[in-house]
């Protein structure tokens, strides 16, 4: 029999601090966002007990460390298999506190699995150098060492997937972690971790701390043992932590938000431009920093593209991301639904013609219905700000040079796509649009292998890919004088 919806067993609900389940006395309700209801809690943790789970992270280091690569890889191996094994589970864990489609869930556990298997590979590479020195009696080493403690925080819109991206390389590279998942979707983290101690990973390595995110950011940003801050969030948050983390020189990896253009040329096949626009807008209900947000359509086809794409937009369906068919779940919460819905008015009210959605769904849940807005302008939030729910606002645009301004004109430059069949231009368009990411004819960029994140306020450095490891990687340079070359007896 298939298992009832909302029926999702939950694992403990308490933070993993030295290998140890710990509550409190006070505790945050976890929501599930399709229907309102409360579907368990999880202790409210601060400072002390962030203190705590820091110095249970450096105690457990420098053994871990001290492994070696093909033992660190064997227990990656052994969690990816694991959270394969439990992908069901998990998947519908992160569909009950994140809302996203079952479909969508499932996709996300194989994804956040990738990086744990992928990061059990690279374990094995991280290689040194040997650099000809400058004079015959010294030999020059480069070694790769471990960045020390790392602190993570990460975000609600992808509850696994984000956590194994920074959690796998820390581990691979021969880390200890901290991290303060964020509080709506605490449930799949506290699940993988609870795996990773299952698979070998020893207690203490990784912890986890649910709480206050102001109490725990303030203690992993200024404790010295924490030596690198990751993040996944909103550009306000990562600057904020950036400042923080400035006194103690930690090293900074963000991910932060977006604002991606999508632009059709008109050259472009246009049925595989409404197929990428949809998949490239709607995933997560729009709810991803890689989500299209600013569509920009040459002006001869501006009407045909927004009649197709209107036409493949009511085949979308939302409503609980455990009922057959649905395509589009919830929002996250009350307050980022208030918020598309002020975006949809303010763009309404300043000439935008709405031509499908903009309404909430009826009954409990935080349900937009799919938006279409077109005509809308760069003086709108809709356009300036990162849209983050399932809303496309489009505009027309004249030739190449002007939609390459208006692309860049965004402080935000994580990612962008575009669709062209010319090949001049599909070169001159990508090295020209300032993001860290582009899709080409595709609306589907995230994978496992290759390098993301964002240039400009969008963040810094890069997760996934060979370079992902480098971020937990510091280099440390041996100069040795071997003498002046006398033979040994
Ligand atoms: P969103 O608006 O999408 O929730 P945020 O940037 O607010 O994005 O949240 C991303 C993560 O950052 C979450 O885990 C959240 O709890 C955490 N966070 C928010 N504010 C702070 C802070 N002052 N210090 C540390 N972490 C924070």
């Amino acid at each position: 029999m298939a298992p009832r919806d909302n029926i999702v067993e939950l694992p403990p609900q308490a933070s993993r601090i030295g290998g140890a389940w710990v509550t409190g006395s006070a505790w945050i309700d976890v929501n599930d966002p399709a229907t309102g209801a409360i579907i368990g809690r999880v202790p409210n943790l601060g400072a002390e007990e962030t203190e705590r789970a820091v110095t249970a992270a450096t105690g457990a280091m420098p053994a871990w460390a001290a492994r070696t690569a093909a033992e660190r890889a064997d227990i990656l191996r052994a969690w990816h298999a694991l959270v394969l094994s439990k992908r069901t589970w998990l998947a519908r864990l992160l569909t009950l506190e994140q809302g996203k489609p079952i479909v969508e869930a499932e996709a996300e556990i194989d994804y956040a699995a990738a990086y744990i298997l992928w990061f059990a590979e690279e374990a094995r590479r991280v290689y040194g150098e040997i650099i000809p020195a400058p004079t015959g009696d010294t030999r020059i080493l480069v070694l790769r060492q471990p960045v020390g403690v790392v602190g993570a925080i990460t975000p609600w819109n992808f509850p696994a997937a984000m956590i194994t991206r920074k959690l796998a390389p820390a581990v691979a590279a021969g880390c200890g972690v901290v991290l303060k998942p964020a509080i709506e979707t605490p449930f799949t983290a506290i699940a993988l971790i609870d795996l990773a101690e299952q698979a070998g990973i020893p207690a203490g390595l990784l912890n986890l701390v649910t709480g206050d995110a102001e109490p725990i950011g303030a203690v992993l940003t200024t404790d010295p043992r924490v030596r690198k801050i990751s993040f996944t969030g909103s550009t306000a948050v990562g600057a904020r932590l950036f400042a923080q983390s400035a006194s103690t020189m930690k090293r900074l990896g963000l991910e932060l938000g977006g604002n991606a253009p999508f632009v059709v040329f008109e050259d472009a096949d246009l049925d595989a431009a409404v197929t990428g626009a949809i998949q490239a807008k709607f995933r997560n209900a729009g709810q991803t920093c890689v989500c299209a947000d600013r569509f920009y359509i040459q002006q001869s086809i501006y009407p045909a593209f927004i009649e197709r794409f209107a036409a493949a937009m009511a085949h979308l369906r939302s409503g609980s991301g455990f009922a057959p068919g649905v395509t589009i779940g919830p929002v996250i919460h009350e307050r980022a639904l208030t918020r598309l819905e002020k975006l949809i008015e303010e763009a309404m009210q300043s000439g935008a013609r709405l031509l499908c959605g903009g309404t909430r769904s009826k009954g409990a849940g935080t349900f937009l219905e799919p938006t279409l807005l077109c005509d809308v302008d760069h003086s709108m939030r809709i356009v300036s700000d990162e849209v983050f729910g399932p809303i496309a606002a489009v505009m027309p645009f004249a030739d190449e040079a002007e939609v390459i301004e208006r692309c860049n004109a965004s402080e935000a430059g994580l990612a962008a796509y575009f669709y062209a069949r010319d090949h001049a231009r599909i070169w001159r368009v990508a090295e020209a649009i300032e993001a860290g990411m582009i899709g080409v004819n595709t609306g589907r960029i995230s994978t496992e292998v290759a390098p993301f994140g964002g240039v400009k306020s969008s963040g810094i450095g890069r997760e996934g890919s060979r370079h992902g490891i480098e971020a937990f990687c510091e280099l440390k340079y041996v100069c040795l004088d071997i003498g002046s070359g006398e033979k040994a007896a």
